[in-house]
């Protein structure tokens, strides 16, 4: 479900799975999307996805969620220019303390959260008629959840037994992940209807004992490994991780992008902008050194996007 409408799976083509284009850090009490200026942002963003674009990316997941930036309208009109089919997203983010939660999330019951969430599916976004893709939730990174992000994490699960729709939790290291699945579970949800978001955060020891159980593992801070960013070992660690993943037979659980881009509302020009490049110009030829095939890459970028965000329940059995 692109913000162009539906579109075949198995036409997707070559996918990021993670990025974004948008961001406002307001604070869901205080943002204003009126005074977002989408003429800017579009004019920085668009050579940037044309860049991308010239790398073979067709089909491109952007991530900001519902109080943090996104911004359908924007995306749309990206999707429009470019011709790349662009996803957003439904749900809500608890990381950071839960400042982009709307005051109803900290009230209302899972059940009621679903039914907005599932209420922008079947109707789209504020009556725009773009309709999310996914759902986009987020945890903070503690060793045990909160009850407000088990709520969400529930949310999410009752969302998608009733849409179809993909769950990608932001999450970050092991133990909140585990947890997470475990609830996912226990409501029947199957876990390749989970992406675990921010994985790199985490173990290959986890990593393996997830994706065993069905789940993805997304490995997706790739737009940050460059060495301008005082990060010169980062893609080592990547490269080490999707290699243990292959060799234990799981590069079919495994996703990567970049979490990159994006223009930030209230910074001048939209502040820095991370490019949406590293993946095909460091990734994939530190992984061929290590003998991926091109059929490795394609199962990265083609294959395991299109059989994780392809929309239908995908239920326990009992
Ligand atoms: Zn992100």
């Amino acid at each position: 479900m692109t913000v162009s409408g539906i579109v075949p799976a198995d036409q997707m083509g070559k996918a990021l799975i993670h990025e974004h284009v948008f961001l406002d850090w307001t604070g869901a009490d205080s943002i204003r999307p009126e005074l977002w200026d989408n003429a800017a942002a579009f004019l920085v963003t668009l050579p940037k996805l044309r860049e991308m674009k010239a790398f073979g990316v067709e089909t491109f997941f952007e991530c900001t969620p519902n109080y943090l930036g996104r911004n359908p309208a924007l995306l749309r009109r990206l999707a429009d220019s470019t011709g790349l089919r662009i996803v957003t997203n439904t749900g809500y983010y608890g990381a950071v303390r839960n400042k982009y939660l709307p005051a109803h999330a900290f009230t209302e019951t899972p059940e009621q959260l679903a039914g907005r969430w599932v209420r922008e599916y079947e109707k789209g976004l504020n009556d725009s008629g773009i309709r999310p893709g996914f759902i986009k939730i987020g945890v903070d990174g503690d060793s045990v959840l909160s009850p407000l992000h088990r709520k969400l994490v529930q949310a999410a699960a009752l969302t998608h037994l009733r849409t179809g729709l993909t769950i990608v939790a932001h999450t970050g290291p092991d133990a909140p992940a585990v947890q997470e699945a475990n609830i996912l579970e226990s409501m029947g949800v199957r876990l390749d209807a989970w992406v675990w978001t921010h994985a790199q955060g985490g173990t290959s020891a986890q990593h393996v004992a997830l994706a065993r159980r069905g789940a993805w593992i997304s490995l997706d801070g790739l737009g940050w490994v460059a060495p301008e960013n005082g990060d010169s070992s980062g893609l080592k660690k990547y490269v080490q991780q999707i290699v243990y993943l292959k060799d234990q037979g799981l590069l079919h659980r495994t996703l990567i992008s970049h979490d990159a881009g994006w223009y930030t509302h209230g910074q001048p020009g939209g502040g820095r902008f991370q490019p949406y490049t590293n993946i095909f110009t460091m990734l994939i030829p530190a992984l061929k050194k290590q003998g991926f095939t091109t059929r490795d890459i394609e199962q990265l970028l083609v294959k395991n996007p299109q059989e994780a965000f392809t929309i239908r329940v995908r239920r326990m059995e009992k």
